[in-house]
């Protein structure tokens, strides 16, 4: 077998135990005489594992009681429709702010619908880093403020939430889900792809708060009723099962290590390991300003966009792939999940110790 060090931003590694668990059960699972990919979504079988993800992600994340947790379709991007569909509907203004590709196509989505005012933005630095957002910025009237909590392209978080009082703060936690602890009590909702930290491309995970449903707009089509959505119990109709059979693999893996205290002290690790690393080097330099670096997304650059590509290719040769950064910023991005192993990161770093050696002059 040969497997490299996969550091693409999504989707994403997964842990190897996860795989084999999978292909382990791929012909019969539990038994049952079929894959998980044949069984019925109305069958006990599949019932165990919907409620069996949902337990778990309750568990490992702390999701208070009188919050809903939706398996549904579509990736991130679904719901930035489906967002303002059902709750853009009592002021039907919105606020937001805009560090990044992913929140600015957020924000161009809700704008359809209503009033959506950038409160800050980070455009002017190329998104290197997070706005400040004082209290004062929010007005109490918007129906929600939205951030993105980790941005994906550009390597920054938001280590620090906004304050936004009775408004309710929604995320975006695409990249940063299961990386760390989060307090979901200080959330109205938060949603993400799982092709990052949770699993297959096209299922998407959304926890919001029990009062906020139930207002979406006469237009909001029925697939993105999360009202609906959350009474069918992520059921209304055939649901992504294989991919949440996955997803199930993937948090009880987590559970399995330590859960998000432990992953969060290990990835923290993996981090630091590399800022140190960029920190220290002639050749190389991190591209965020320092107080927002993110854990999981790492951008960083020589300076000198030929050189950039010859880094890239000479990892890939040597089975580190996936370093290029986004198409829209160039440069290099090493993405860090949580299925990423420390050995990954320092497979990496003496990689590039050895790349500066050679080309620094
Ligand atoms: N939001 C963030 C933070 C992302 O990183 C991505 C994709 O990488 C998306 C949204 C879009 O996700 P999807 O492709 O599932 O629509």
């Amino acid at each position: 077998m040969n497997r490299v060090y996969n550091f693409s931003s999504g989707p994403s590694v997964l842990p190897l135990k996860v795989l084999e668990r999978a292909q382990a059960e791929f012909l019969d699972y539990g038994n049952s005489g079929m894959s998980v990919m044949e069984m019925s979504h109305r069958s006990p079988g599949f019932d165990e594992i919907i409620c069996a993800a949902e337990q778990l992600l309750r568990e490992l994340m702390g999701i208070p009681d009188n919050y809903r947790v939706l398996f549904l379709q579509g990736g991130a991007s679904t719901q930035f429709a489906a967002i303002p569909l059902n709750f853009l509907t009592g002021s039907k203004k919105a606020q937001f702010v805009l560090t990044g590709l992913w929140a600015k196509k957020a924000h161009a989505e809700s704008a359809k619908y209503g009033d959506c005012e950038v409160v800050a933005s980070s455009a002017d630095k190329t998104f290197s880093y997070i706005p400040a957002v004082g209290p004062d910025m929010v007005k109490p009237d918007s129906d929600y403020f939205y951030i993105c909590h980790n941005n994906t392209i550009y390597g920054t978080t938001w280590h620090t939430l906004p304050e936004t009082g009775d408004v309710p703060l929604f995320a975006d936690v695409s990249s940063s889900i299961l990386s760390e602890r989060m307090d979901v009590s200080r959330f109205g909702l938060l949603f993400a792809g799982a092709q990052k930290n949770m699993g297959p491309a096209g299922l998407t995970v959304v926890i919001v708060r029990d009062d906020l449903l139930g207002h979406k707009m006469d237009i909001c089509p029925t697939m993105l009723d999360y009202k609906l959505q959350a009474d069918n119990r992520s059921l209304y109709n055939t649901p992504p099962t294989y991919s949440i059979y996955i997803c199930r693999l993937v948090l009880e893996w987590l559970k399995s290590i330590g859960g998000i205290e432990a992953i969060e002290q290990t990835n923290r690790k993996k981090a630091a390991l590399l800022y140190d690393y960029l920190d220290s080097s002639k050749l190389f330099r991190g591209t965020v300003a320092e107080q927002d670096r993110s854990i999981m997304n790492i951008p960083f650059v020589t300076g000198d966009e030929e050189l950039d590509r010859t880094f890239v290719s000479g990892a890939k040769a040597a089975g580190l792939v996936n370093l290029a950064g986004h198409r829209t910023v160039g440069g290099m991005r090493a993405s860090i999940y949580n299925a990423m192993p420390v050995e990954g990161v320092e497979a990496l770093i003496q990689f590039m110790y050895k790349f500066e050696k050679e080309y620094h002059k």
